[in-house]
């Protein structure tokens, strides 16, 4: 039987003829499209500016740079994410550390946060940003962390690789009511796509000018923004030691053609986590509970398993599932649990809701164009790998 992946991307026609269109037009690379995929992700999430990048990575790498993070300063981010939202603080030269998660969003939990903050600034060691991340599309507790942000003088970016689509209170994510910057990414599993790419969102104009600096090797052709007279029109200056993380304009198109699905795929995938619910009632796994203030965008769909009520461990049901061509998978192993962040002398007893989290997690499919008959199948894979 044909196997399930966890992720997948979906490309209509549309896209590809809009792909086609930029292929055969003047510009391949910084040409018009960028600017409007820009403008159209900020007016769909009401941000008032947009800097679309090679990916997010890049976008959080842009972000912390134009927030002034270098060596000295303490970045700190949820340990359940991919590594790339505590690498950015280490590219700044940055001292990462970590705050543990709430046990039911598996978000970074806004008490643990305050009692860190209470404790770093007793030792004059407070972050100078912290990193939330929308864990599987559901926003955080922005309002409290936003609420601590102003007591203790850190900066907030929202790391909504997870969560275009998805909403705070009403309010697109990406906004920026509780945040300096949102960050999105348009890798192909997440919710849209431009293959690879990402973009940084902002209502700082002065953020929104220095991403795009480094976004492009700190140079600038702006007048206003140089610092000597231009010698001839062909005049450029270089002011910051920045990167190339540019978007092309054939990415910028295909993610302006999906731009117009978000709401279908994010409608979608909330119609299978309503389903998986149903498929899996009475299984000894936890399903993923949404909190009454937020909406999901569902980029994961995570189950805990009730580890005290089967005889298998995580690993093994991960494996039944996988011979049954069910592309499970886990998001994510710990980031202080990697070799590389473990000679940062990181303590794992600090972070019992993680550790808890990682013996107990497994995402199942999930992409909106995963059938009924494949949901089904996940299911049942599911059930006799708990079960028999
Ligand atoms: C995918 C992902 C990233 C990195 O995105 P890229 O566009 O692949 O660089 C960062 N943070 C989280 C939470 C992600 O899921």
């Amino acid at each position: 039987m044909e196997s399930i992946p966890y992720g997948r991307q979906n490309i209509t026609a549309a896209d590809i003829e809009a792909v086609v269109a930029v292929l055969r037009s003047d510009f391949l690379t910084q040409g018009p499209t960028v600017p409007d995929f820009e403008r159209a992700v900020a007016d769909r999430v009401h941000a008032r500016h947009a800097v679309a990048v090679n990916s997010a990575t890049s976008a959080l790498h842009a972000a912390c740079l134009a927030m002034g993070l270098g060596a000295g300063d303490i970045i700190w981010t949820s340990p359940i994410s991919f590594v790339a939202s505590a690498n950015c603080g280490l590219y700044c030269g940055a001292r990462v550390d970590f705050v543990d998660i709430d046990r039911e969003t598996f978000n970074l939990c806004p008490e643990a946060l305050a009692r860190k903050l209470a404790q770093a600034e007793r030792k004059s060691a407070l972050p100078k940003i912290v990193v939330v991340v929308h864990m599987a599309g559901q926003p955080c507790n922005l309002q409290a962390i936003h609420t601590l942000s102003r007591r203790y003088g850190f900066r907030i970016i929202e790391d909504a690789s997870h969560a275009i689509g998805a909403s705070y209170r009403g309010n697109a994510i990406g906004n920026c009511e509780f945040s300096d910057a949102t960050v999105f990414s348009f890798h192909p599993v997440k919710i849209i796509t431009t293959g690879e790419g990402g973009m940084v969102l902002t209502n700082d104009p002065e953020l929104a000018r220095k991403a795009a600096l480094f976004r492009s090797h700190g140079v600038t052709r702006d007048k206003r923004q140089m610092i000597r007279e231009p010698d001839g029109p062909w005049y450029y200056e270089q002011l910051e030691l920045g990167f190339n993380y540019r978007m092309t304009d054939i990415q910028a198109a295909l993610g302006l053609s999906q731009l117009r699905r978000l709401d279908d795929s994010v409608e979608a995938r909330h119609r299978l986590a309503k389903r998986y619910a149903e498929l899996l009632a009475g299984l000894p796994v936890s399903v993923p509970v949404q909190r009454s203030d937020v909406r999901s965008a569902f980029h994961l769909y995570v189950i805990r398993l009730q580890l005290d009520r089967i005889d298998r461990s995580r690993r093994e049901v991960f494996e039944a599932m996988r011979a049954d061509g069910i592309g499970v998978n886990v998001h994510y192993i710990p980031i202080y649990a990697q070799p590389y962040y473990e000679r940062m002398d990181i303590q794992r007893a600090d972070f019992p809701q993680s550790e808890a989290y990682y013996r107990e997690a497994i995402s199942l499919p999930m992409f909106p164009t995963l059938s009924s008959v494949q949901q089904d199948r996940v299911a049942a894979s599911l059930r006799s790998a708990l079960i028999s």
